[in-house]
Order: structure tokens, then sequence, then C-alpha cells
């Protein structure tokens, strides 16, 4: 594998998204966010599974107890296995009552919380909001005035929490309790020009540094800890969406990518909406597993 990014899944996903890595099966999940497709490639057989919801999905990720659970618009959802038919299990809902709102980003803290953020349909300024999922269920609203609210992550040592929103084109850091789940001291980590394209998903080495897919931007940077660009990773296709660290040794960094926003003869083609692999050269984090 090179450090440059290969082709790895040619799908044409309309929104690829929130990739996650089982460690357990050494495969790699993602979503098509809007027809609520779930994608799990296994990397001891080779084979994809696709099951399809017919219902957006934003997220989805390992579940400490078995099977996955998903993010839907109006909550969190179990999955038992990823096959068409399996049945989808509300664990809790999320601003249900909100009905322009839906959840957009998800991922876990390293003690098996699940963090999501909502938004609000045609992107209304500031109208989302930041939850805390614990492993019993309850669901703590933690911040609001987001927009698009996207990637989420944590610095090796916990004690830092990584948030962007798209909209204004910013990663925040926080301080993080992960004994409590508690963030604070919000401060500016990265802040990207408009031209250069917005902060989607983002994911976190073993080093600390901060892995940002970029819309509209063909390619993934690496923020170091200190909050400076130290890398940029060319990507073939411009609607860069999220990044995941998985394979032996956390080695390869999985990248999605979307067709949505492509004049119409661009999105069926070759590597358009595809799931791409690379070799950085740094092992990645674990990706956390939901402990409820
Ligand atoms: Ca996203």
């Amino acid at each position: 594998m090179s450090t440059v990014p290969e082709l790895l899944v040619d799908v044409n996903c309309a929104v690829g998204e929130g990739p996650s890595w089982e460690d357990r099966d050494q495969a790699l999940l993602w979503v098509d966010l809007i027809p609520g497709d779930v994608y799990r490639l296994s990397l001891t057989t080779g084979g994809v599974d696709r099951m399809r919801l017919e219902r957006p999905a934003s997220a989805v990720l390992p579940r400490v107890s078995g099977g996955y659970v998903l993010t839907l618009p109006d909550g969190l959802y179990a999955l038992g296995r990823i096959e068409q038919g399996a049945q989808l299990e509300l664990l809790c809902p999320v601003e249900s009552e909100l009905s322009q709102n839906s959840i957009n980003d998800a991922k876990c803290d390293p003690a098996g919380r699940l963090w999501a953020g909502t938004l609000a349909r045609g992107w209304i300024p500031e109208a989302g909001s930041l939850y805390r999922i614990g492993a019993d269920l309850s669901v703590t609203w933690v911040l609001g005035g987001t927009t698009i609210s996207n990637g989420l992550g944590w610095s090796p040592d916990s004690t830092r929490m990584y948030f962007a929103d798209s909209a204004p084109g910013t990663v925040d850091a926080f301080d993080y309790d992960v004994a409590t789940g508690e963030v604070s001291r919000r401060r500016r980590f990265a802040d990207l020009a408009a031209d250069v394209g917005s902060p989607d998903g983002l994911c976190v080495d073993a080093e600390g540094g901060v892995w940002v897919a970029v819309f509209r931007g063909s390619a993934v940077h690496r923020y170091a800890p200190d909050g400076t660009l130290d890398r940029i990773v060319a990507m073939p296709t411009p609607l860069v969406t999220s990044c995941c660290f998985g394979g032996p040794d956390l080695a390869h960094l999985y990248v999605t990518t979307a067709t949505v926003e492509l004049p119409p003869d661009e999105r069926t083609v070759r590597g358009a909406g595809a799931l791409y692999v690379l070799e950085p050269g740094v092992q990645g984090l674990p990706t956390a597993a939901f402990g409820g």
C-alpha cells in the first residue's frame, strides 16, 4: 500500500460518511447517508456487505455488547447485523421533537459514550446542538449554536476533544474529562478558509495528529497537536467527507467521499463517492465502540 490514496471500494456513494473500524472482525464500516446504506468491508474475506435502510443514516459504530449502533435523523438505533432485513431498534431519541433537525456526525469517546451533533434542514445557522449519550442511554445536551456539526475525536491521552463545524469552517478543541464526559475551555484549533474547503469528518492518530476530511477541498489535512497544518493528502475527488484509521496495526487511513454536489455526469465516474485507503506512515487510534 502507498502513501497516495488508492481506490478501494468503488460504490458511488451520494454521501459516504461515518466510517469506523470494527477491530473484533477486522472490518471497515461506513454509510451512504442519503439512501441510508450501511456498508461493511471485511478485510479478512475482502467481501463487502450492504444493507439498505431506506432512511438516512449518518454514522455506524460498533457496540461493546455486540452488533452496531447507527445514527438516524431522529435518534440512536441498534442493529444486530448488517444484513438486509435485520431490524433496527430505537435506543434513544435525539431532538425527535424538532422535525427540521437531524443527527449528523457521531463518534464514541474512549469510555464508550456516544457524541452526536444535530443540524437543521437548510443548514439554518446555529440551530444545531451537540449531545452526549451515556451507556445508560441518557441523553445530555452539551452545546448549542452549531450549524453543520461534523467531525469528533479525542487526543491519545483522552484529555482533549475535537469538534468540527463545517459552516464556519472551524475545528475547535475542548479540555476533556474522560471520567465524566464533561468538556470545558473551548478554543479554536484550526480554521479553514472557505476557498480551501470545509472541515468534515475527522480522526486522530497515535501521535496526536488530527486528520480532517476537507469537503470541496479534494484533500485530507493533518494538523499537529498545536494546530499547525503539517500535511496535505491530495484526494482524486473533491467531496471528501470523513476518515478513520483501521487495518492491521491501525496503519491504514480509510477515507469516504461523496458525489452529491458534483455535476450529474460526474457522479457515476470511477472513484466518485468511493472508499479510499492509504498508508500514512503513522498509526491511528482505535475506533471506540458504544458502551450502551
Ligand atoms: Ca459529515
